[in-house]
């Protein structure tokens, strides 16, 4: 058997007739650049997640900047962030010529801790983004209560997490803005490049609108400063057409997942990915964390682990084996080993099973069971 990280091709056959008339039909218009797949897109989207506005672009990393940048975020302000993220979280600060500050991540979430936040904020600081990781929805109330206290903005990264709930309420709206990716890979996935900005702030909306077509509300008038940061109009009409059947999606991702705690719960040698009390998690990944008893025999194990895989044809990944503070681009910021350990363990420790919504229950039975094999070997 082969279980291959993420199957694209399964899930284009079973859509493929309504997808590739919606592309069609993008073609006939030649509306290549927003357009009116883009804005039904948007406005779906919008719906979906019960937030007002949802504005697409040209990638998530780009809804990043945009995010930070519709906030008035600039030259000597910070951003908190968690150390265990994608790196494109950073990029939002950075190309807003801001600073990124560091914060670790909770042990059972692993998503941004507040209780470490205070710590981390000056008088420089600006904005904490939750971002949303795995697909599980971060601790809101909590960083609601201490962004509000310190008066800096909240904003949150949903690019893993479309459809997450917390207390019983989508994401995308539970704070100030809120940035996604439709990278081919993510939950809902475009055909390219695309990503998206929500909120309920008309007048943030509004500006950001603007930025993302150069500065502009009427063609040529550039009344503030701007980019091209633009969905494609093929981007629209794909994932508009994707965002239909991602109920189901999420639902089948989520019996994945329990496929996996009911075979894999009961060994001791690893824990699971832990749903915190009413988060609704979408699992865009699937992290499992290796314990083999301290930290340079947990990622030796980890590694063997990920190797044994392999080996009998089960494709896993690492979220993220580097993190942040250790990156090279970020050696001015004089973070060292030791920095942030919730994260160091997760990236020594952490493997990521094979997940997504067309994973077949003997695919999972047989990825369960190679994991047991390999540590009764041990
Ligand atoms: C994927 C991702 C992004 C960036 O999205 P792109 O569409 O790939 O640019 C940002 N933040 C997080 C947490 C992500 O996983």
């Amino acid at each position: 058997m082969e279980v291959p990280f993420l199957d694209l091709k399964i899930q284009y056959k079973s859509i493929k007739q309504e997808v590739d008339s919606a592309i069609q039909q993008v073609l006939d218009n030649t509306a290549f650049i927003l357009g009116p797949a883009v804005a039904d897109f948007e406005k779906e989207f919008a719906k979906a997640h019960q937030v007002k506005h949802c504005l697409g672009t040209s990638s998530g990393t780009d809804a990043n900047h945009l995010a930070l940048w519709g906030l008035g975020i600039g030259a000597g302000d910070e951003v908190i962030i968690p150390a265990n993220t994608f790196i494109a979280t950073a990029w939002g600060a950075t190309l807003c010529g801001a600073e990124i500050k560091l914060v670790d991540c909770h042990n059972e979430s692993y998503n941004i801790n507040p209780e470490k936040i205070s710590g981390a904020i000056n008088k420089n600081t600006k904005a904490v983004v939750a971002v949303h990781l795995y697909g599980q929805p971060a601790d809101m109330d909590a960083l609601k209560k201490v962004s509000a206290g310190h008066n800096i903005h909240l904003v949150e990264d949903a690019a893993q997490a479309h459809l997450a709930e917390y207390k019983g309420k989508k994401i995308g709206g539970l704070s100030e803005i809120c940035s996604f990716s439709y990278y081919p890979g993510k939950n809902l996935g475009a055909f390219g490049e695309g990503g998206a900005v929500t909120t309920d702030n008309d007048v943030i909306a509004e500006k950001i609108k603007k930025i993302r077509e150069h500065g502009q509300s009427k063609k040529y008038h550039h009344e503030i400063y701007g980019h091209n940061y633009r969905m494609e109009g093929i981007q629209g009409a794909v994932l508009g057409v994707k965002l239909k059947h991602l109920n189901k999606w999420t639902d089948a991702r989520r019996k994945v997942a329990a496929k996996y705690r009911e075979l894999l719960g009961n060994l001791e040698q690893i824990s699971l990915p832990k749903e915190m009390p009413a988060h609704k998690h979408v699992y865009h990944l699937y992290v499992i964390r290796v314990n083999a008893g301290n930290r340079q025999k947990n990622q030796q194990t980890r590694d063997e682990l990920q190797t044994f895989l392999q080996e009998n044809k089960i494709s896993t990944g690492l979220h993220y084996p580097i993190p942040l503070h250790m990156q090279n681009c970020f050696k001015h910021l004089g973070y060292k080993p030791g920095d942030f350990p919730v994260t160091e363990v997760l990236a020594e420790s952490g493997l990521s099973l094979p997940m997504f919504p067309e994973l077949r229950e003997d695919q999972i039975e047989y990825v369960a069971d190679k994991i047991k094999t390999f540590f009764k070997s041990k």
